[in-house]
């Protein structure tokens, strides 16, 4: 965890020589804990001061990129047990596992169906991240034609799993450009995989299914010889085992600074599973809780949504909701007579009434007012959301210039700000609008008239 300013401030001299720019030794430790200075600026700090300041201000769980490019996997850098604390940071990636033993035309349909694969929501698009292959024919030659048809195909990050570092070697040289997570260094490997993770400059996992003791040991090696980008496979797989093993490891990492464990973690959810269905529930608690890499052994739109949207909510910061820039959206080519709706700027409130306008058949005006990412009720029940505010944004957005009419059409939910806004926009008839966004396309039917 970040140091306070005041843990900072015990290690510094307590001369207040204001030799830092700052009047005290206090206000300089404040400076550093908000990372508004650098520590060089105090010549007075012990070197032993200086590496504890150094090691206190290192992330507890080190943030690895895999892949290169702009589609490359950041996970860790996390810095709390639950999300309501503050966020998470690091979505974890979602990785489709492709076997070498698989026939090559299943390979290739596979991955051509998940590179197309994307579905749009809150206005993001959310996707698979890349694809592990496995060696599981125990062959070089093989793997080698696995990995090359994959990334022949695709410029997604890789995972490349086999426990011969000779066949990983050979493979390496071919595709090391590409930053691939190398799977996995062993008790019985792990000099040899250190070694190949050291010379291509690629992040190495760590396998070790005896216990976190013994991941730690397995650690300790690969860090001893110079590696720095390691993810974690301590081999929990069933529901109970993975919950409570991927708890501890975020618990020694952030409550206990145990830098060995400090590392994100890959997990399989379909060797424990007996079913997609299962696969993709346990897939669903390792988002939650505290997986940094998924590797799915299925691929399916109905299994993949739901866990992409779960992993969109469980890491967007729950004090800052997604929202929509305030102003006037054309849902469809609306004319001058189409009718004008108003919302607030939720994303997941906007996107829902835009979705329901658009299958109406009636091109509208949307007017979208700042209620700083509250929907529609918590932001009336805020205060956000009021008759001033939605006249404001009408008057802001010179909605009147681009209507023929003088319609507004209110959600349902605040039906009782009618007369207030009536009051202030005296030029405006004000309707109000059906309690849920399914139902405005019955609504505009009834009463729209243009
Ligand atoms: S230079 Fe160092 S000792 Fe002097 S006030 Fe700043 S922090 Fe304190």
């Amino acid at each position: 965890m970040a140091l306070t300013g005041i843990e900072i401030y015990k290690f510094l001299p307590k001369t207040n020589c204001k030799e830092c720019g700052f009047p005290t030794c206090l206000a300089f430790a404040m400076k550093l804990a908000a990372k508004a200075v650098e520590l060089s600026l105090c010549p007075y700090v012990s070197e032993e001061s200086k590496q504890a300041l150094e090691a206190a201000a290192r992330p507890p769980i080190r943030l690895v990129s895999i892949g290169a490019g702009e589609r490359r996997i950041e996970v860790g850098n996390e810095v709390v047990m639950f999300r309501h604390e503050k966020t998470f940071y690091h979505p974890p990636g979602f990785v489709l596992r492709v076997k070498d033993t698989d026939p090559a035309d299943a390979v290739a349909r596979l991955v051509d169906e998940v590179a197309g694969y994307s579905v749009e929501r809150v206005g993001l698009e959310l996707r698979l991240d890349g694809f592990a292959v496995e060696n599981e024919s125990k062959d070089g030659g093989s793997f080698f034609k696995c990995v090359e048809l994959v990334s022949s195909k695709i410029d997604l990050p890789l995972i490349l799993m086999s426990e011969d570092p000779s066949i990983m070697g050979q493979v390496l040289e071919k595709v090391a450009s590409a930053k691939p997570l190398i799977y996995a260094a062993t008790k019985e490997n792990w000099d040899k995989m250190a070694e190949l993770a050291l010379k291509q400059r690629c992040p190495l996992a760590v396998y070790e299914p005896a216990g976190l003791g013994e991941l730690a040991a397995v650690v300790e090696q690969v860090t001893g010889a110079g590696v720095e980008d390691v993810v974690l496979d301590p081999g929990a797989r069933d529901f109970s085992e993975s919950l409570s093993t991927l708890t501890q490891l975020r618990r020694l990492a952030l409550k206990k600074s145990f830098r060995l464990l400090g590392y994100p973690i890959i997990t399989f959810p379909g060797e424990a599973a007996t079913s997609m269905e299962e696969e993709a529930l346990l897939a669903g608690q390792h988002v939650a809780k505290y997986a940094g890499i998924i590797v799915l052994d299925h691929f399916s739109p109905s299994m993949c949504y739901p866990l992409l949207t779960l992993r969109l909510n469980i890491y967007t910061d729950p004090q800052k909701p997604i929202q929509m820039a305030p102003g006037i959206y054309e849902i469809g080519s609306p004319k001058k007579d189409s009718p004008l709706c108003v919302t607030t700027n939720f994303s997941l409130t906007y996107f829902s009434i835009a979705g329901e306008l658009e299958s109406s058949g009636f091109p509208s005006w949307l007017l979208v007012c700042d209620t700083e990412g509250l929907s529609v009720l918590t932001s009336w029940a805020a205060g956000k959301f009021d008759a001033e505010k939605i006249a404001k944004t009408v008057k802001e957005f010179n909605i009147a210039e681009r209507i023929s009419h003088r319609s507004v059409i209110l959600p349902g939910k605040v039906a009782v700000l009618r007369g207030e806004l009536e009051e202030e926009l005296p030029d405006w008839k004000i309707m109000v609008g059906p309690p849920e966004a399914m139902d405005v396309g019955g609504f505009l039917k009834q009463h729209w008239v243009g």
